[in-house]
């Protein structure tokens, strides 16, 4: 089996990649650089239009295709062509994963090898029960999505940390000091924490695939579902790694 890693330059990996290898013994890791580059799309305003309409306008919607203007589309090339970031905008993340692997030419498209995108962009998948969006870290899946943004914004900060926002409204200065105040609590852009977060999700992509074993319920194993910001840093950051079953099975890998 083959573990393939995709990031673009913005997002350092390097350290996640060396994880990869020292843990993973029995298959091969790489690093093929930004996914776009390595596949790159055959009609850049088609699948810029393509994105465009997988944008999720309305959270409180199941998916439907948006259309699109002329001005979203320019925008979504331009973060195609890597000179813009796509800040601000929540994308289905089903279908962004299905749009990522139409990309994959179809003889690397195999159950031995395991692609794992590292992207900027913030997604997030409907949920039946609440009827609502949610922004996800990960998806996994063919190939599994894994956000730095999402890292930042999905799992929830400190309960406090919402009370004194709403308390402070809506400046921009109170709400910096506000992040000041809980600084450690939680992941942020630009986080120096930020890889080693992503490693804990990479296994997660990787235990998927290869064991079909998706989540685990212990709160201090490194494949724990964290809803909240102190969850990650808990699971992601204390010994040991992961919990006892999980410890085997990574010995296998
Ligand atoms: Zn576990």
């Amino acid at each position: 089996m083959r573990v393939i890693l995709y990031a673009k330059p913005t997002i350092k990996v390097s350290e996640v990649v060396e994880y990869l290898s020292k843990k993973i013994k029995q298959h091969c890791v790489e690093f093929a650089g930004d996914f776009l580059e390595k596949y790159p799309p055959s009609n850049i305003d088609r699948l810029s239009h393509e994105i465009a309409r997988i944008r999720v306008l309305n959270p409180n919607k199941e998916f439907e295709y948006n259309d699109v203007t002329y001005g979203e589309i320019q925008f979504e090339k331009k973060v195609l062509e890597r000179k813009i970031s796509p800040h601000g905008i929540l994308y289905d993340g089903f279908m962004l994963q299905y749009i990522y692997r139409e990309l994959i030419p179809l003889d690397k498209r195999s159950l031995e090898q395991v692609h794992i995108i590292f992207t900027d962009r913030l997604f997030g998948t409907f949920d039946e029960v609440d009827r609502r969006y949610h922004s996800r870290v990960i998806l996994l899946g063919y190939p599994s999505l894994i956000s730095t943004t999402g890292i930042v914004e999905a799992p929830a900060k400190p309960r406090e940390f919402y009370i004194q926002k709403i308390l402070l409204g809506h400046d921009p200065l109170a709400y910096e000091e506000i992040k000041e105040q809980f600084r450690g609590r939680f992941i942020d852009h630009g986080d120096p924490r930020m890889e080693e977060v992503l490693k804990g999700y990479a296994m997660q992509a990787v235990f998927y695939q290869v064991f079909n074993e998706a989540f685990c319920d212990n709160k201090i194993c490194r494949l724990y579902n964290s809803h909240w910001q102190e969850e990650v840093i808990n699971s992601q950051f204390t010994e040991p790694e992961f919990c006892k079953k999980h410890r085997q099975m990574a010995k296998s890998l």
